[in-house]
Formats: C-alpha cells, structure tokens, sequence
C-alpha cells in the first residue's frame, strides 16, 4: 500500500539524556511499557495500554516516544492524525488494517499517532462535509486497537495538545488508557537541563559563560521547541562568526573546523529570539 511504502520502521536514535526535564513523565512512560516488555507473561491482557501525551506543542511528546522507542530497541512507526484522514478519503478501512499490519511486522514497535485529536474527533460531532470519514476512521482504528495480539508487542502512543476533542472511545481501558501530560516548566532546574540537554555537544570556550545565569535571563514559558531554536541560533552565530573570521583559513585547508562558542553567541541569539 501507499503507506507501507512511504515509510521505514526503525530504530530512532533519541536518547534519555536529550531529554531535559520531564523527569515524572519519563518515569511514568516507563514504568507502564518497561515491566509489560519484560513480563509479557504475566501480565497478559493488562500490558494491553495506550499511552497518551497530552500537552502544548513542542514541549517534548515526539522526543519522548522516540526516546522510549531508543531505550528498548523497538522500531518506531508514526503517522500523523491528518495524513491518516486524508488517505482514508477516497480509500478504504483498508489503510488503518494496512498500518496496524506493518505494525504488526515491524514489531516488537511503537506505533505512535500524532495529533490523534485530528484523526479522531468525536464520532457524530464532525461537520457535515466530512461525512462521516472520520467516524469509520475511528471505528476501524479501535477495532484494530482492540484486535491486537500481546505476543506482537505493539505499543501504542497518541499524542495530542487537545484531549478534550476525542473521542471518548478511544480513551477506554486498552486504549488510549494511560494519560500523561507533558507540559512546560517554569522551575529552573527543568530549564537547565533541558537547555543542557540541548548543548551537551556544543564547544564552549568562555569562561564568563555560565548556563544558570543565561537559563535565568531568557523568558518563561518557553517550550523544549523554543529553546531548541535558540540553541540553534546561537550555534549559526558561532558558525557565521567562525566564517568570517577564518574565511581564508577555511579555502587552504579544506578541513572540517570545530565550531566554539562565547557567551555573546547566547546573548545574541537571545536578543534575537525574543
Ligand atoms: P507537537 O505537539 O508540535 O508535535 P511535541 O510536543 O511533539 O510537539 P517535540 O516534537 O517532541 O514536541 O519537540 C520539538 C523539539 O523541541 C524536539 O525535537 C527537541 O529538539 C525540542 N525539545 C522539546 N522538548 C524537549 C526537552 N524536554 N528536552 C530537550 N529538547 C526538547
């Protein structure tokens, strides 16, 4: 099918610790998959639980599901709840037996649904172009959920920045069952190691840097996605900075040049995120 040929189940390469903060829903996720992954036998139909992140955009709900997926060498295969419709449309329940089959092949697997609230919105509720799609979508999509054998180890994870739009269905026991909410943190030390997380791999050389005081002075209620983006950002003033200094340098040898950054990198890139 379409889908099957679209996309590679395999193993990500997020790790626990490009992950910063988020230390209850770490420790929430794992405990729910970790025992059913090693116990299958004794928890029979009980290990059959969904899990659903729920929360603000970029706060981290992707990153986690891959970091399980890392963690327990399963693959990991997601499709988004729009992309999902919009093959339902014109197709048949056949897509969503085709997606829970490849799940089926790239198992021991995460199945992960993102934005489940736009795949799945309350059935009878959608509006009167739509008719109906989305209904038997959701239908199909518990069928298949219900259908599903233990022995495949199929984990499914939904994410959502709108619980309140689905369908009550799907949060029923064996379902989206397991609740976890990924949400932004104000507490410094949340900040921090997310901020940390996202520069371990960066070469700083200043001493006047000192990442409590730069966490400190950027706004709040910034999400993981945000501090992704100024971490990128002074990551390219270091490169430009680099550049223009060592223009030549760079023509001669032809070699790759280590990227440092200053504290004014961070500062800069501040300014100009905010
Ligand atoms: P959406 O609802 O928009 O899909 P999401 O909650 O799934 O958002 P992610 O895609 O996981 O968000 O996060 C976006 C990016 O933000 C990540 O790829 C990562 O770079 C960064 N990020 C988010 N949360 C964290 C975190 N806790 N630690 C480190 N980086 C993070």
């Amino acid at each position: 099918s379409k889908l099957s040929s679209q996309r590679k189940a395999m193993i990500p390469n997020v790790h626990w610790s490009d992950i910063g903060g988020l230390a209850t829903a770490k420790k929430e996720i794992l405990n729910t998959i970790q025992l059913p992954l090693l116990h299958p036998d004794l928890f029979g139909d009980l290990a059959r639980t969904g899990i659903l992140l729920y929360g603000p955009p970029g706060s981290g709900k992707t990153l986690l599901a891959k970091a399980v997926a890392t963690e327990f060498s399963l693959n990991f295969l997601s499709v988004r709840g729009p992309e999902l419709l919009n093959m339902y449309v014109g197709q048949s329940e056949q897509n969503v037996r085709d997606l829970f089959e490849r799940a089926r092949l790239a198992s021991p697997c995460i199945l992960f649904f993102d934005e489940l609230d736009s795949l799945a919105p309350r059935r009878g509720r959608s509006s009167s172009d739509s008719s109906g799609v989305s209904d038997r979508l959701v239908s199909q999509l518990l069928t298949e959920i219900d259908q599903q054998q233990q022995d495949h180890h199929i984990f499914i994870i939904g994410a959502t920045n709108r619980p309140d739009l689905l369908d009550d269905a799907l949060l029923r026991p064996g379902r989206f069952d397991k609740l976890i909410y990924i949400g932004i943190s104000n507490n410094h030390d949340d900040r921090k190691q997310m901020f940390q997380a996202l520069t371990q791999k960066f070469q700083i050389v200043d001493e006047e840097y000192n990442i409590d005081d730069f966490v400190r002075s950027c706004p709040l209620n910034m999400t993981g996605a945000d501090f992704y983006a100024l971490a990128s950002t002074a990551y390219l003033r270091a490169i430009r900075r680099l550049i223009t200094n060592n223009q030549e340098k760079i023509d001669e040898e032809n070699n790759i040049q280590t990227v440092t950054l200053i504290k004014s990198d961070f500062y800069d890139a501040l300014e100009h995120f905010s």
